[in-house]
Parts: structure tokens; sequence; C-alpha cells
């Protein structure tokens, strides 16, 4: 079953005189569940697509389907709840409120709905997670994999369908690293989750179902490699 689609995606930024074309006429399609890795050169779009994909900017030109959805159709105060609820976000450096702890920042997203935390869910999630004994800490007393634990809690509470990391590991050493990729795929596939993540490490991309190449803007690349 098709949980992702993109007809004819390009992105064109614009800054007085500049004009770069991160992408150019992508069409792809991502099954429910499917880990997919996304790789190629620096500056090759690939954080384009990935924010493409999970309604934080806007295409130039084409669309995305997310479940059937045109994300695109929506209004901002739409799509700001479509990228609440229906994506998670993971990013190289975590990007949590430092103000708030471990817990806080796992649960912002349902707190931002007005939603009450059922206790038996977070209890499974921060199990999962490993953090039980660091949901008071701040970012700031927590290490980089704990950071980046946390940050896979907040993309994953919700239970959306897709959840986006843009290199996750990129600021981790490769032992955090491992445990937290593991954790990732745990997670994704203890919520049936597709999970859509730009590495620039083989071994990681090896793991995936699908890799999709980036080069200039275009996909150049796109195998189902198990
Ligand atoms: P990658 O993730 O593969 O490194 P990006 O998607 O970040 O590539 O960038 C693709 C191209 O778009 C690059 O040339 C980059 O400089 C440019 N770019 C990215 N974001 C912006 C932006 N907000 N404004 C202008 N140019 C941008
Ligand atoms: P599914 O998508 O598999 O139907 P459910 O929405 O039924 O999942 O939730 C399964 C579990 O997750 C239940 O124990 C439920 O209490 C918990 N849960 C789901 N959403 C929330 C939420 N917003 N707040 C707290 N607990 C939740």
């Amino acid at each position: 079953m098709e949980i992702l689609r993109t007809e004819n995606l390009s992105k064109i930024y614009e800054s007085g005189q500049e004009k770069v074309e991160a992408l150019k006429d992508v069409s792809i399609s991502i099954k429910k569940g499917e880990f997919v890795a996304v790789v190629g050169p620096s500056g090759s779009g690939k954080s384009t697509l990935l924010h493409l994909l999970g309604g934080l900017d806007r295409p130039t030109e084409g669309r995305v389907f997310v479940d059937g959805v045109d994300i695109y159709t929506m209004k901002e105060e739409k799509l700001a709840i479509f990228r609440r609820r229906q994506v998670g976000f993971i990013f190289q450096f975590y990007n949590l409120v430092p103000v708030l702890t471990a817990e806080e920042n796992i649960t912002l997203p349902l707190m931002l709905d007005g939603k009450k935390v059922d206790k038996s869910y977070f209890d499974e999630v921060i199990n999962l997670l490993g953090l039980k004994d660091r949901k008071n800490h701040f970012p700031s007393q927590l290490s980089g994999g704990q950071q980046q634990r946390t940050s896979i809690g907040r993309a994953i509470i919700y239970k959306p369908a897709v959840v986006l990391a843009d290199e996750p590991t990129g600021n981790l050493d490769s032992k955090t690293s491992k445990e937290v990729i593991d954790l990732l795929r745990l997670s994704v596939a203890r919520y049936q989750q597709t999970l859509i993540m730009i590495t620039h490490e083989m071994s990681i991309a090896e793991q995936a179902d699908r890799i999709i190449r980036i080069e200039d803007g275009r996909v150049v690349k796109n195998e189902v490699v198990r």
C-alpha cells in the first residue's frame, strides 16, 4: 500500500538575483512500512526533498500526497496540524527544547494539541527508548545519544504514518550511532511506520528496503534492495 507519493516535484530557491534549482521533477512512490535511505552528495537536494515530504516547505511545482492527501492544497494552519500528527521529524542536532525535560520534549506534540498523555502509553514509549531514568533531565544533562533518543520519542509519540530523519547519526560516534539506528528501526516497526532517512553512511543505507540516490536535484537511482 502506498503511503507517500510525489508528482513532478520541483523546488527553486530564489534570493535576490540568485536562483537555485534544488529539486527537479521528482516523482517517487513509497509504500507503508518501507525503510527508505536517501543518499547523494552534499547540496544535491536531499534535505529539500525531506522537508517537502513532511510539509515543512512548499514546492515550486508538483504535488506531495501523504496517505492520499494532497498536502500542499492545505492552508498553513491545517498544514501545521498535519505536520504535528502525521509526520515525525528527527534532525542531526536533535532540535529539542532546552527548557523542557526529556518527558516534556517527547510529549510536546500531544500537549500542543491539548491532549493528555495516557500514562501506560508513555511508559511503553519511554521504556522502548531506554530513557526511564532520564525523563526528568533537561537536554543539556543528556548525552548526544540520549538526546537523539528523546527526539525519536517526540517523533513517534503521535504514531505518525511517516518518520523523516535527516542524518540522525551525523553527530554521534559509531557505537551510539548503531544504537540509535537500531532503536529507530525497532520503533517504526512497532508502530508500522514508514521511515525515510538521509544518510551518508553506507552501513546504514545497506539496511534499507529502498535506496534513493539524488544528484543535482534529480533522482538518479531508486532501487528496491530487499
Ligand atoms: P542536501 O541536503 O543534499 O545537502 P539541500 O537540499 O540542503 O541539499 O540543498 C540543495 C540546494 O539548495 C543547495 O544548493 C543549497 O545551497 C540550496 N538551498 C537549500 N536550502 C536553501 C534555502 N533556504 N535558500 C536558498 N538555497 C537553499
Ligand atoms: P492504533 O493506531 O494502533 O489504533 P491507538 O490509537 O488505538 O493505536 O492506540 C494504541 C495505544 O496507544 C493505546 O494504549 C492508547 O492509549 C495509546 N495512545 C494512542 N494515542 C494516544 C495519545 N494521543 N495519548 C495517549 N495515548 C495514546
